[in-house]
């Protein structure tokens, strides 16, 4: 059955009200709402496949401060929770360098979490 989705485009401050239309195979048929192609492009995302950047903080054995990580790229939002467990169990030793790969393919999404600065 077609259903039709709402929300806000995060994509800049001003916030447009995105409205997407899907059909029978959720594939996005018609969006309105979106003041740049930006938006566009972010509700045909957003209401089919929503991903989300995440970030943490790692403790590192040898270093005195906490190290900063993220995902090189949006990954799917339905895996932030696996994702994350997978940080926690990270086992460091210094020294590690700013854009080093810490996880390869993190819980399998194809996507690896990179340190953000060297330590
Ligand atoms: S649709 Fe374009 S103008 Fe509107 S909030 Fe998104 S990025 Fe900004």
């Amino acid at each position: 059955m077609a259903e039709q989705t709402s929300f806000t485009c995060v994509s800049c401050p001003i916030g447009c009200v995105l409205e997407v239309q899907l059909n029978d195979a959720h594939e996005v048929e018609k969006v309105t709402g979106h003041g740049c192609n930006r938006g566009l492009d972010y509700a045909k995302q957003e209401a089919v496949d929503p991903r989300r950047n995440i970030s943490a903080v790692v403790m590192v054995a040898g270093a005195l401060e906490p190290l900063s990580v993220k995902t090189a790229e949006p990954i799917p939002k339905n895996r932030i929770f696996d994702v994350m467990e997978e940080i926690r169990a990270l086992r460091l030793q210094a020294p590690v360098q700013a854009g080093q790969v810490l996880i390869e393919d993190a819980a399998e999404t194809g996507i690896s979490i990179i340190a953000t600065k060297s330590i």
